[in-house]
């Protein structure tokens, strides 16, 4: 390696919300923070390639970014979301025939979530790591190799230079490379369905409201947006079979509009499309650890699940926040074996729970047979009925952990 090397507190690979949020959050306490990602995040709307998917960022989420000093930059371009709205549409029309409103007053004054284009995000997330001294964020290079030692981590990087490290953090989504340079595998649920994400106008205002219609396919959710042109707008997640989704993506845009119309029941009025439409595989995966020596994975690296009540990235954010709860004051602990092992066995069944439940729904909302369509509308009358039961799974939703 004949160059000096560079040394940090923690190398950080992948710069996607993750891992720019780790780097933010890490680099706020103090601790000396590489980000290194081989894709420059796309940081227009305009731009191609623009990420026009939205998250909706939940209220522990929301702390977290606080404290990172990022909500600030974040909170004038949110849409609060008051009130969910379930739908099924399973019956032989495609009309509503129960729609339960999940609303975030039973629970407190705050909104359940925040939701913001992903472009966006990653913007302001961006310019935070500007700000911030002790973060030194390098687009365009990858993780090429990491190698780990009873002290140290030792990363190489794509440009051929080397840096080491305390502590190293995976954030390099679901091909993750460091969870293979770690030696571990992950389990794998794959669907057979695709995601198809993109933002309509509509005559209808949203009121805040997020809805999600179910017939079979997978949900149909729509996501307010701030008005567009002084019309309302929705960031829409459709799930379909890979087939289907695959002929709604290739139909000419007054087409797709008239789908769509009809998949929503009408209840906007006519939709109409205001962005590209992306395609998404859906998958479900959990790696088998979620740390090796000096090392921690987190978000996709560790854990991805289909886009059902918004738990991706927020899940992502509660391994961050345990993360920082572990090593976010000394960084003498960074990379502590005992700390890591704690990082394990506390979020791996958290994330085993949520896995499950999210399946559970998805293929809940994929069910084809009416009798089992059915079954499903008298299910959620019932949950919705009982309201211990229905705050329950609002807090748990939110990512309430059980402490
Ligand atoms: C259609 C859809 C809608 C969604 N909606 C929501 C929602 O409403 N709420 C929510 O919470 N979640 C949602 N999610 C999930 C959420 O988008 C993801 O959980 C989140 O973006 C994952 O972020 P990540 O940073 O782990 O992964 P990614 O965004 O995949 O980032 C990984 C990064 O690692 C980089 N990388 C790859 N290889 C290397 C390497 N060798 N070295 C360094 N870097 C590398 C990549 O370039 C990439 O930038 C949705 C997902 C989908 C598909």
């Amino acid at each position: 390696m004949g160059t000096a090397r560079q040394e940090f507190d923690i190398v950080i690979a992948g710069g996607g919300l993750a891992g720019l949020s780790a780097a933010a959050a890490f680099g706020a306490r103090g601790m000396h923070v590489l980000c290194v990602d081989p894709a420059p995040p796309v940081i227009a709307g305009e731009a191609a390639g623009a990420d026009w998917r939205t998250t909706a960022i939940l209220q522990p989420g929301q702390d977290l970014l606080s404290e990172a000093g990022l909500w600030t930059r974040l909170a004038p371009h949110a849409s609060a979301l008051k009130v969910m709205r379930i739908v099924d549409a399973g019956g032989r029309e495609i009309v509503p025939r129960l729609s339960r409103d999940f609303d975030s007053a039973d629970l407190g004054e705050a909104p359940f979530a925040w939701n913001l284009p992903n472009w966006l995000i990653r913007r302001e997330l961006a310019a935070r790591l500007d700000e911030l001294a002790t973060v030194d964020f390098r687009p365009g290079t990858g993780l090429a190799d990491l190698a780990t030692r009873e002290t140290e981590v030792l990363a190489r990087l794509g440009d051929g230079s080397s840096v080491a490290a305390r502590m190293a953090i995976g954030a390099d989504g679901r091909n993750s490379r460091v969870r293979e340079a770690l030696g571990l595998g992950a389990r794998r649920i794959r669907y057979n369905q695709k995601a198809l994400a993109f933002a309509v106008r509509h005559s209808v205002p949203h009121g805040n409201v997020s809805t999600e219609i179910h017939r079979s396919g997978g949900p149909f959710t729509l996501v307010p947006l701030p008005d567009r042109d002084g019309s309302p707008c929705s960031a829409v997640v459709w799930m379909e079979s890979n087939a289907e989704a695959e002929r709604l993506a290739a139909l000419p845009p007054e087409s797709f509009d008239a789908e769509a119309t009809a998949r929503s029941c009408g209840l906007f009025g006519p939709l109409e499309l205001v962005t590209e439409r992306s395609l998404w595989p859906m998958m479900a995966m959990m790696a088998d650890r979620f740390c090796g020596q000096r090392t921690a994975l987190m978000a996709e690296a560790a854990h991805v699940v289909p886009p059902i009540g918004a738990q991706g990235l927020n899940m992502s954010l509660a391994d961050l926040g345990l993360l920082l709860e572990l090593f976010g004051t000394d960084p003498e602990t960074l990379g502590d074996a005992a700390l890591l092992a704690r990082y394990d066995r506390t979020r791996r069944p958290e994330v085993a729970a949520r896995v499950f439940g999210v399946d559970l729904l998805n293929r809940m909302s994929m069910m084809e047979p009416q009798p089992l369509r059915d079954l499903r509308k008298a299910g959620l009358g019932l949950i919705y009925g009982i309201s211990p039961v229905r705050r329950i799974m609002m807090k748990a939703g939110l990512g309430a952990r059980g402490k």
